[in-house]
């Protein structure tokens, strides 16, 4: 008898043939600037943990309280009997963290985007995404029963004709106008690390009469006073309608929330799939969430810290010859092109102790390989030294800057 599912390894030879085959790093250690990857000591750029938090002691010692005091798992979904005193003080504490009257907690940013978008949407809608946005922004979208129109990635131009003729013109067909259009933006795009034109977009949306969704999964924690995101940057409180953040990043440890209106929440939590029909987070990581919100609070140095790390090593990758395209923010790629070649460089940087993974097809273009870095505020200025050497040896070696 053949083997019914003999395609499968047919599909994983043509990925490798392709150069487009990610294997899996394996961590020995904690998550941290230097760690333990595939046996080897590395200074690691590659991981979303802006400010050191996936191994603070403080989320630490919260998590060990909350594992002794409510145990380790939580035992059942939200609406049965999963919902403790730790989910709920989350919430209020990222309400107040977000300047907004409540949110709602996922078990994951993806979670979160794929919740709560079509609970907000149905057929009687339009969404305007930019065409940059993340794929859970992308995978929400398809499981609306909306409209949908992408606008070319940052321009407020294109998307203003798009919203004049959606207004203009209503729902092709019924010829109705529509219920809600629904403009959705990235706050910083996780790929290339520029920041969204938001004064621009909630211009246009408030002209039209549209609502704006931010996704500010990399925005959060890094940018506004005390990382309180890219809303904040921007000093347009009150002008976005919906926001979806992602605790597994800056917040170092798991989950998604959508911080909106009461009603917003409260629709949520009798609509929203994933919230519904999944078990929600263990106590310990609702209990490290909430240190996590007082220790950005606390700790203006960690912001200052992050910063200082981000300006010197991307002005210094640039001033060695390497292309950090358009990066406002500690994501910072270094442009490849092509797969094979990004690839390779990771992989000679990563033989002498740097680990920074290539991005590549799908997640980019095909044509826009990378690496991409992230700095944290847990760098030390030895971590960045050592990896600028790195980077400028081994980019003239391979040819990649002229050495
Ligand atoms: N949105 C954006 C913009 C992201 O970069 C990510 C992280 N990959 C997510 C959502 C998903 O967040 P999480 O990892 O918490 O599922």
């Amino acid at each position: 008898m053949s083997d019914p599912l003999a395609f499968l390894a047919d599909e994983v030879a043509a990925l490798r043939a392709q150069h487009l085959y990610r294997p899996l790093p394996e961590l020995a250690s904690a998550q941290g600037p230097v760690c333990r990857v595939d046996g080897r000591e590395v200074i690691s750029f590659s991981s979303n943990d802006y400010l050191g938090f996936t191994h603070h002691p403080r989320l630490a010692a919260a998590a060990e309280r909350a594992v002794r005091d409510f145990g380790v798992g939580s035992g059942a979904v939200r609406t049965i009997a999963g919902t403790m005193t730790l989910h709920e003080q989350l919430e209020r504490d990222l309400a107040d963290f977000k300047g907004v009257a409540s949110t709602l907690v996922f078990q994951s940013g993806y979670a979160a985007n794929t919740g709560v978008i079509p609970v907000v949407t149905g057929e009687a809608d339009l969404i305007v995404s930019d065409a940059f946005n993340h794929a859970s922004i992308i995978d929400g979208m398809r499981l609306s029963r909306a409209r949908r129109e992408v606008y070319p990635h940052k321009d407020v131009a294109a998307l203003r004709s798009i919203l004049a003729v959606a207004v203009a013109q209503g729902h092709p067909d019924s010829g109705e106008p529509y219920r809600l259009i629904l403009v959705v933006t990235d706050g910083v795009f996780s790929m290339d690390g520029d920041i969204c034109p938001l004064p621009g977009i909630v211009a246009a949306a408030e002209e039209h009469g549209a609502a704006v969704l931010v996704d500010d999964a990399h925005g959060s924690g890094v940018l506004g006073d005390h990382g309180r995101g890219t809303i904040d940057h921007f000093g347009v409180h009150g002008r976005v309608d919906i926001q979806v953040g992602t605790l597994s990043k800056a917040v170092g440890v798991l989950g998604g929330y959508v911080a909106g209106s009461a009603a917003l929440r409260e629709l949520l939590t009798q609509r929203a799939r994933p919230f519904l029909f999944s078990t929600s987070h263990p106590p310990a990581v609702a209990a490290a969430c909430s240190e996590a919100l007082k220790v950005m609070r606390e700790e203006d140095q960690l912001f200052e810290r992050l910063w200082a790390n981000t300006r010197r090593f991307k002005a210094e990758l640039a001033r060695l010859g390497f292309d950090t395209g358009v990066s406002e923010t500690p994501i910072t790629p270094v442009m490849m092109g092509d797969s094979a070649a990004a690839i390779d460089f990771s992989a000679h940087l990563f033989e002498a102790g740097i680990f920074a993974t290539s991005v590549v097809y799908p997640t980019v273009a095909l044509d826009g390989a990378r690496l991409r870095t992230i700095v944290t505020a847990a760098h030390t200025d030895e971590h960045l030294d050592r990896a600028l050497e790195t980077f400028a040896r081994v980019g003239g070696d391979l040819g990649i800057i002229s050495g």
